[in-house]
């Protein structure tokens, strides 16, 4: 089960997972910095009580904005086995989360769908992703997981190479949309408007980066099914250490980029779902990564 030459995302960069790391972190067991109930994510998978939020450590992705940095870069955090994974599990529906949402799993796709198949939680499992993911990992998720809260982060191969070393992040993240769109089908609430089932494509907004965010845009509109997705776009965008010197990343965005970028999102009518006020880039959004709940 564990992959001795991994190929679980898209880099494939074929490490052997029973003794070493890969690009991405990801060594032997599963390593997660955080468990507890979370309320920043949409309204439809955060409610009133809390999204059952595990935030997994490394990342396939490794953007340089990063704002989990210390657990995706610092790859800080701890080991679980299979089964003290899924009394994590357990206690974050005991707790009254109303789903569990798997922040960044990829990597540990496996040992986290032993973990579910072992908790069998009666909540929805959200699959929160950067999006970069290969087709054959959504189609093994079929069954494991009910909503899929993913990224279409970048149109332009330079830029995506340039900010998460992924040129081909586009046609890969694409690709994996449309096969969890397929999957999850069209949105479905809960009567108290909870997600319980369907595709979130988020859009984080950068600075500097106006023409690429209505690419991006633009792709959603012609490119993915409409009506059968939610769309986010967000407005968040924090400069981190490691965005020093990186021209417009060391800034927020501007509220006329993050006006123009609403505003495209409206006139292609991508108007199912949120768009998150300007306002909204604090620092609640990342959460203290101290162990809680592991
Ligand atoms: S999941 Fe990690 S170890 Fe596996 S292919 Fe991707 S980067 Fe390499």
């Amino acid at each position: 089960m564990i992959p001795t030459h991994c190929a679980l995302c898209p880099r494939r960069c074929g490490a052997d997972r029973t003794r070493a790391q890969g690009l991405c972190g990801g060594g032997p067991g599963i390593r997660a910095a955080r468990a507890a109930l979370h309320l920043w994510e949409e309204p439809c998978i955060s409610g009133t009580r809390g999204s059952g939020t595990v935030f997994f450590s490394g990342c396939p992705l490794g953007c340089v904005y990063c704002q989990n940095d210390k657990i995706s870069a610092g790859n800080f955090g701890k080991v679980l086995t299979v089964s003290e994974l899924a009394d994590v599990f357990r206690r974050l529906e005991a707790a009254g989360a109303h789903n569990l949402n798997l922040v960044t799993a990829t990597h540990y796709r496996p040992w986290v769908q032993q973990a579910l198949h072992l908790a069998k939680p009666g909540i929805p499992v959200v699959w929160n992703t950067g999006g970069y993911e290969t087709v054959e990992a959504i189609d093994a998720l079929a069954g494991d997981v009910d909503v899929y809260l993913t990224d279409l982060k970048y149109r332009s191969p330079e830029l995506s190479a340039r900010y998460s070393g992924a040129p081909d992040y586009f046609d890969v993240s694409l690709a994996a949309a449309k096969r969890m769109i397929e999957q999850a089908g069209p949105p479905v609430f809960s009567p108290d408007g909870l997600l319980r089932r369907g595709v979130i494509v988020r859009h984080l907004a950068l600075p500097g980066c106006v023409d690429d965010s209505l690419a991006v845009l633009r792709a959603m509109a012609q490119k993915l099914p409409r009506g059968r997705f939610l769309v986010s776009v967000m407005s968040q965008y924090t400069p981190m250490p490691r965005t020093k010197g990186l021209g417009a990343l060391s800034r927020r965005i501007s509220t006329y980029e993050y006006r123009k970028v609403v505003n495209a999102a409206v006139e292609l009518g991508l108007t199912d779902g949120y768009m998150q006020e300007r306002s909204s880039a604090k620092e609640e959004y990342t959460p203290p990564f101290d162990l809680e709940g592991l």
